[in-house]
């Protein structure tokens, strides 16, 4: 039997929140927060759609949505008064010199 699909699942903008609201990760330029769904495309016709949960940062000039997260990391919270201490590098969680792994995050030290 010879099964034809053309269609696939795309995530598109539903609506603009904030224009500029960040930059693209992929190529740097202005990325927009926007509202996004995601649907499910059979021969170019949307049959079935699902709004994302959260918004999400859409690049226009490369077509990328990504996470609202990566766009602003946290600034690593660097204790002025212990900077002697080991820290993890994946969860700067304080660790002692003789662990082989974090006790926060599990990672390899
Ligand atoms: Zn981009
Ligand atoms: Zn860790």
């Amino acid at each position: 039997m010879f099964f034809f699909f053309a269609g696939g699942l795309e995530q598109q903008v539903r609506q603009v929140l904030k224009s500029g609201a960040g930059r693209c990760i992929s190529c740097g330029s202005r990325a927009d927060l926007v509202g996004y769904e995601k649907v499910l495309k059979l021969f170019f016709v949307p049959v079935w759609r699902s709004p994302g949960k959260e918004p999400a940062m859409y690049c226009d000039n490369c077509k990328l949505f990504f996470p609202q997260s990566y766009s602003f990391p946290p600034p690593p919270q660097i204790d002025p008064s212990l900077p002697d201490v080991l820290r993890c590098r994946f969860c700067n969680g304080v660790v002692e010199p003789d662990f082989s792994f974090c006790p926060f995050c599990g990672s390899a030290l």
